[in-house]
């Protein structure tokens, strides 16, 4: 139970479409439960570790920093690759098709077509390696967009970069709709995927 103020905590962020928006590439089940209860679940889970850090310093009490800070980054990395996750999808119709303005841009000037990228971040997200999720990431140092793979939610993240598009491979995501076959999911995302909100993403950070 939280009992401080309650914008000192994160929030289940509401989805920018309906549940049912994103079939027949996501199911309204899939989509539902990926929300409700494993977002929710991390945002939670956040919320009481950050809760157990200030009772412990306010009462003087030990804790296992380490182990308690491992759990804080993975709940963190939940909620916030979830939260960019959302709107980086379009309801079925609105999506897909290929990246424009200055993304468009970045993208053909990086892997030399929109066709590579589409390849090289398939390839990214098929072969992560149990949970975790592929991203399209961009470096303000050299100006240019970089694909990470991300292991479970906050491992293999590149400090300082910033995460213009993910694509969540947990079997959490897919697996009532796809069961092992991730390959399909993978490329069902790429008619949901909208590319306004990742370009305006990189258009923010260019600003
Ligand atoms: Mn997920």
């Amino acid at each position: 139970m939280i009992t401080v103020e309650k914008d000192k905590f994160y929030a289940l962020p509401k989805l920018p479409y309906n549940y049912k928006d994103l079939e027949p590439y996501v199911s309204e089940e899939q989509l539902r439960i990926h929300h409700e209860k494993h977002h929710q679940g991390y945002v939670n889970g956040a919320n009481a570790i950050l809760e157990k850090l200030e009772n412990a310093r306010k009462d003087g009490v030990d804790l296992d920093i380490k182990s308690t800070l491992k759990a804080l980054s993975f709940n963190i990395g939940g909620h916030i690759l979830h939260s960019l996750f959302w709107p980086n999808l379009a309801p079925s119709g609105k999506g897909g098709g290929e990246p424009h303005g200055v993304l468009g841009n970045a993208i053909e000037k990086e892997f030399g077509n929109f066709e590579r990228f589409r390849k090289e971040f398939s390839q990214a997200a098929v072969s992560v390696e149990g949970s975790g999720w592929a991203a399209l990431s961009f470096c303000r140092q050299t100006n240019r967009p970089i694909i990470m793979q991300i292991e479970k939610h906050n491992t293999n993240i590149y400090p300082t970069f910033r995460i213009l598009m993910v694509l969540d491979l947990w079997e959490h995501a897919y697996y009532l709709d796809y069961k092992n076959a991730r390959a399909k999911f993978v490329d069902a995302f790429w008619n949901i995927v909208n590319w306004d909100a990742v370009n305006n993403r990189l258009e923010e950070l260019r600003k």
